[in-house]
């Protein structure tokens, strides 16, 4: 049995913003260590922003069971459209596309959770990314934060791209929708949360099997009973326990579901990964 976390962040930057003065070694080669103890075998490491694409290529080039994501994150979007024009953008996304472990474009999206303001710079970053994907034949990695409609609408003028929500938060209506456009359903670990009882715990009953993925979003949202911690790869064995018990289904089936989902949606671009 084993488990794929195909949503982290291992990037320096992130986890010092959150651990902070920790005496945990979160070194990426302390975070897979134990991310390997704990029978989670792969990780997709995924991007936010074109300053991190060097360290996201070179995890993955020193890592066999790493592999990356390159994106603009959509709270991302008006700094980098204030540095760098959506051409120099463009340039930049496609002259890294040709990495060996790069399985796909993300995270990107829309988020108006925050502010609206930065609405149509979102937009802009969002469908240039959906275009490099058509592209390229890539998979997305899609975050959406109060925004269903926009961000359903945006992905369904990019019938061939195929990808999954992340981090769902989402109704009953974005799920199915989401579900239609062919999209899987990631859920990450604050399913485990008891303020999302009647929301994800929910949700996750209506998703086919087949379109389930688990995710840890680390080093953010670390699931109970971890509280207070920071979150890592190890960690997503408690969303997909959660999710067991929510399924009635042993952790080994779901383990090999949301593995199977993984490859399916993500190896084709990777002939080097083996499993
Ligand atoms: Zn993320």
């Amino acid at each position: 049995m084993f488990f794929v976390d195909s949503h982290c962040h291992l990037n320096l930057k992130k986890f010092s913003q959150v651990a902070g003065t920790s005496s945990v070694d979160y070194s990426v080669d302390a975070i897979l260590d134990r991310a390997r103890s704990a029978d989670v075998k792969y990780v997709l490491n995924i991007g936010t922003e074109l300053a991190d694409l060097d360290e996201m290529r070179s995890i993955s080039e020193s890592h066999d069971n790493v592999f990356h994501t390159i994106g603009i994150h959509p709270l991302e979007a008006q700094r980098h459209l204030q540095q760098y024009s959506l051409n120099d953008i463009s340039n930049i996304l496609n002259g890294n596309c040709n990495s060996e472990k790069l399985v796909g474009i993300g995270e990107i999206g829309l988020d108006y959770h925050y502010t609206r303001e930065s609405e149509q710079e979102q937009k802009k970053i969002f469908e240039l990314q959906m275009d490099i994907a058509q592209k390229h034949s890539f998979p997305v990695v899609i975050h959406s934060r109060d925004v269903a409609n926009d961000t359903l609408d945006i992905i369904g003028n990019y019938s061939d791209v195929k990808g999954v929500m992340h981090c769902f938060g989402g109704d009953r209506d974005f799920a199915f929708r989401a579900l239609d456009l062919g999209f899987y359903i990631s859920f990450s670990g604050d399913i485990t949360f008891p303020k999302n009882i009647a929301t994800r715990q929910e949700i996750v009953k209506i998703i086919p099997p087949d379109r389930l993925l688990v995710e840890t979003d680390a080093p953010f949202l670390t699931p109970v009973p971890f509280r207070g911690k920071v979150n890592e790869p190890a960690f997503v064995v408690h969303t997909a326990k959660k999710i067991s018990e929510l399924l009635e289904m042993t952790e080994e089936k779901i383990a090999a579901i949301t593995s199977k989902n993984f490859f399916d949606l993500f190896s084709p671009r990777c002939d080097t990964w083996t499993h």
